[in-house]
């Protein structure tokens, strides 16, 4: 069969743009013992691609000039010679990018029937969801009645921290790009209190939704949230480094914080993390994430774009705050879509 893909074609300087991406049509081939031949029906876009365009030696390898991306994928099983992978079956993968293609059955993780749409497990109940678990949980080490701060909060990860942090009895504030973004917070997510970073002062903000400082601070945009929030921190507050999106089209290095010495005065803990380290707390975050949003005490929110020639669109978007909740892109019809 025929199946389109997106290449890149060109490392990006600063902002990406669509010069840096092409789409190609391949042939699919027929699938051998030990293949499944797989149809995508949704795939992610995400942050840490950026990083995969420069070539750099990182946790992850550089993306290479002329082939296709990748990046995780939710697919049907068209033809299967694989024991325990049936025809009909639902795979995640890291084979998004493209319409369809063929691998061993090593390179897919066998997803069966969907109990949720098949873009759920590309957002809470994907990665982004196990990130956000993982990170406020075990590298915040949350505890019941603190006060936490997320940026990026009406992202796929920054809405789900939010939400169980108030599921732990916490104050929770948020910040993020736009008024639409900042109520959304408040009035349907449940945040205490939320503002437009491009509206006045960061540490103002801080100081008036959390009088008596911050406890957690969940770090997604780096740069001059990461220095606001250090100045408002509470002593043995915590600190998780999941990401700085602000820094990523960067073309030099940004400055650090420059007050990164409240660390030592407040015995503050600075941690970072990959989710891929922590797959083992999957199971525990499947468990509690399902009870949660059947629930209804985490609700999630997606943006999705149709059609893969509109995936470098969607990425993009990712650094204009196109998205709400987790950024998709719908590729075909199918079971829970
Ligand atoms: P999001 O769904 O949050 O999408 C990115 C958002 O970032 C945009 O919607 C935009 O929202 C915001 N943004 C873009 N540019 C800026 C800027 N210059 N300043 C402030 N905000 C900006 O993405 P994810 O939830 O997937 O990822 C969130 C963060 O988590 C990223 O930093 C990502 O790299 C990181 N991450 C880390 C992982 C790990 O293992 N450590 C795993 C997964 C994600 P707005 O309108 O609010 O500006």
């Amino acid at each position: 069969m025929k199946s389109k893909e997106i290449r890149l074609v060109s490392r990006p300087v600063g902002m990406p743009d669509a010069s840096n991406f092409e789409a190609a049509e391949v042939d699919v081939p027929e699938p051998a013992d030990g293949e499944v031949l797989v149809q995508n029906i949704c795939m992610s876009v995400d942050p840490y691609m950026r990083g995969r365009m420069m070539d750099r030696e990182s946790y992850i390898p550089p993306f290479q000039i002329g082939e296709a991306l990748q990046g995780g994928a939710i697919g049907k099983v068209l033809k299967s010679r694989v024991e325990g992978i049936s025809e009909g079956d639902y795979v995640d993968s890291m084979f998004g990018w493209r319409e369809a293609f063929c691998t061993g059955s090593a390179e897919v993780d066998n997803l069966g029937q969907l109990s949720a749409p098949a873009s759920a497990y590309l957002g809470v109940l994907g990665m982004p969801g196990l990130t956000a678990y993982v990170g406020l949980l075990e590298i915040g080490a949350l505890k019941e009645g603190e006060t936490v701060f997320v940026s990026g909060a009406a992202g796929a990860v920054g809405s789900i921290v939010g939400q169980i942090a108030k599921i732990k009895k916490c104050r929770v504030l948020g910040s993020a790009g736009s008024p639409e973004k900042v109520r959304d917070l408040v009035d349907d997510l449940g945040f205490d209190y939320a503002f437009d970073y491009h509206d006045g002062d960061l540490l103002a903000h801080l100081q008036e939704g959390a009088p008596e400082g911050i406890d957690v601070y969940f770090d997604n945009v780096g740069g001059d949230h990461l220095e606001a929030a250090l100045a408002h921190m509470r002593p043995m507050g915590r600190i998780t480094l999941c990401g700085a999106i602000a820094q990523y089209n960067d073309t030099e290095p940004a400055p650090g914080p420059n007050n990164l010495l409240m660390a030592v005065g407040l015995g503050l803990t600075l941690k970072g993390f990959i989710v891929f380290n922590y797959i083992h707390m999957k199971e525990d975050f499947i468990r509690d994430m399902t009870a949660w949003i059947e629930s209804g005490e985490v609700k999630y929110r997606e943006t999705v774009y149709h059609g893969l020639e509109k995936a470098p669109e969607a990425f993009l978007g990712l650094f204009t705050g196109a998205n709400t909740g987790k950024m998709v892109v719908q590729l075909t019809g199918g079971q829970g879509t």
